[in-house]
């Protein structure tokens, strides 16, 4: 089960926690909190890691995000991946606001694995100002990922 958010070219897709509704969430904007287009009700930072679906979508977040970005590089067949799942997910939920937590299927996205020259998974990468700021690889606790998150 995946509580992971959608995005696409635009944005981060954020249900309202008030009424449900699908909110998009522009990249250039996941500083800031919104509010629901909706019911007007204030929307949450984004919490939960959020699934990338293209390399333009990649792009796009990269390029326009305020915020550090940590991806996650896993594949559904890994099995240290499946227990960096929560992991990943704990340290998204505590820097929300901070950084912005992402995921890159690297069965569905080889172009950006390749890019980022994924030998081995799980593997991370922080992007600080759209630039590689540092890599690391292997299963490791939320509060590990987070302290070289915020050393890099
Ligand atoms: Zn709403």
């Amino acid at each position: 089960m995946s509580h992971s958010l959608e995005s696409d070219d635009r944005g981060i897709i954020l249900p309202c926690p008030a009424c449900g509704t699908a909110n998009r969430i522009a990249y250039a904007k996941v500083s800031q909190q919104g509010r629901c287009g909706s019911c007007k009700a204030d929307l949450p930072h984004v919490t939960a890691p959020v699934e990338v679906a293209s390399p333009s979508a990649f792009a796009a977040l990269i390029s326009q995000s305020p915020l550090p970005v940590v991806i996650d590089f896993w594949a559904p067949w890994c099995g240290p991946c499946q227990m960096m799942a929560p992991e990943f997910a704990k340290a998204a939920a505590q820097a929300a606001g901070e950084a912005v937590f992402i995921k890159v299927n690297t069965d569905e996205q080889q172009q950006i694995a390749s890019q980022f020259r994924i030998q081995g998974i799980p593997a991370f990468a922080l992007i600080k100002d759209g630039k590689l700021a540092s890599q690391t690889s292997g299963f490791q606790p939320a509060a590990r990922l987070l302290a070289w998150m915020r050393q890099s």
